[in-house]
């Protein structure tokens, strides 16, 4: 089959042919019809993320079953798939509870730690696939559709895990970003109040365009004065914060509300002051939020199927070129997602 090899970190693409992928015991392989290309993989690509090579990266697929190995139920060829990006274990305490990504025996990651989907097939343990519901035309958007998994899914997992609710106030650091714009979407669908928080300008028209009611453009102004003005002083309910830098993070807790939460997660991850009079007599939250549910991919498929929400794919490339469509990525320039079209 043909793929996209990364011989080592910070090098590349080199399309090539490597042998097809068989399906052993508990397996499926399924043909790759479109991959998310989003700033997750490309710090793989860029060796900002640690990862064994050669390496095929690539997670958010859209595809169909081709083939299956012994043993496997519930999965057959025709079937149309994502793949969860977790290789969770499926028996451990947390898979069993339903939070998969707190899995203690797990595996890595698709596309990092097993070959992803930047080729014309992809073989996974049978159970990380995922059966797309019916009412999902995969093969008219695969791009869209396969992005699903990761960048809508993970936004929806937070309206959740912060439990936000309608009329409620929510700031989204980095909402430029691919995640970042998807939860502005997100959490517009859920009927809050949303204020976009970037420092890129230029992707400001985009977050309005995804739901934003205001922006706040953090290279000009005190981000957290800004958002208190915005609230008249009271603090917004919810920050949700996909840059996590120190002082993102710092300003997102200094805006925050009465019982406001603050959730973080991935981003720079760096640690950060908040203040415990704060949340004590706020009563305010420190939250983290971790990838998504298998459950909780499925309900968001069911919302696209639905027409509720709808991703945003902006830049939908041949393989062939992956290499500029990663350029893009690197310098900031694709709005929401981008993604190859493979198969
Ligand atoms: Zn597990």
């Amino acid at each position: 089959m043909k793929a996209l090899l990364l011989r080592a970190a910070n090098t590349p693409f080199e399309m090539t042919e490597v042998p097809d992928p068989v399906a052993g015991p508990g397996e499926a392989v399924a043909r790759v019809l479109a991959c998310g290309s989003g700033l997750t993989i490309q710090h793989v690509k860029a060796g900002r993320n640690a990862a064994r090579f050669p390496l095929i990266i690539g997670h958010e697929i859209a595809g169909e079953i081709v083939a299956v190995g012994a043993g496997v139920t519930g999965l057959a060829a025709g079937d149309g798939v994502t793949a969860y990006y977790y290789l969770n274990c499926g028996h451990c305490r947390w898979c069993l509870a339903s939070l998969e990504p707190l899995c203690v025996n797990s595996g890595g990651n698709v596309g990092r730690d097993c070959d992803g989907g930047y080729a014309e097939y992809i073989k996974l343990p049978a159970h990380i696939f995922i059966k797309l519901p019916r009412g999902l035309d995969y093969k008219a958007h695969p791009a869209e559709i396969g992005v699903i998994t990761d960048a809508l899914a993970t936004p929806y997992k937070v309206l959740k895990r912060a439990r936000i609710k309608a009329g409620e106030t929510v700031a989204v650091f980095g909402a430029g970003g691919g995640l970042g714009i998807h939860q502005v979407m997100m959490a517009k669908w859920a009927r809050a109040r949303v204020i976009a928080v970037d420092m890129a300008a230029d992707k400001f028209e985009a977050c309005r365009k995804a739901g934003a009611d205001e922006v706040v453009d953090a290279s000009r102004c005190d981000v957290a004065a800004a958002l208190l003005d915005l609230t008249h002083g009271q603090g917004i309910d919810v920050a949700i914060d996909y840059v996590s830098a120190s002082s993102t993070l710092e300003a997102g807790a200094r805006a925050l509300g009465r019982r406001g939460r603050l959730v973080t997660l991935g981003g720079a991850g760096q640690p950060f002051r908040v203040s415990a009079m704060d949340l004590l007599l706020k009563e305010q939250e420190v939250l983290g939020s971790r990838y998504v549910t298998r459950a909780e991919i499925l309900e968001t498929l069911e919302l696209v199927a639905r027409g509720e929400v709808w991703p945003l794919v902006s830049d939908i490339r041949p393989l062939a070129e992956a290499e500029a469509l990663h350029q893009r990525l690197e310098r900031g320039e694709v709005i929401g997602r981008a993604a190859l079209l493979i198969g």
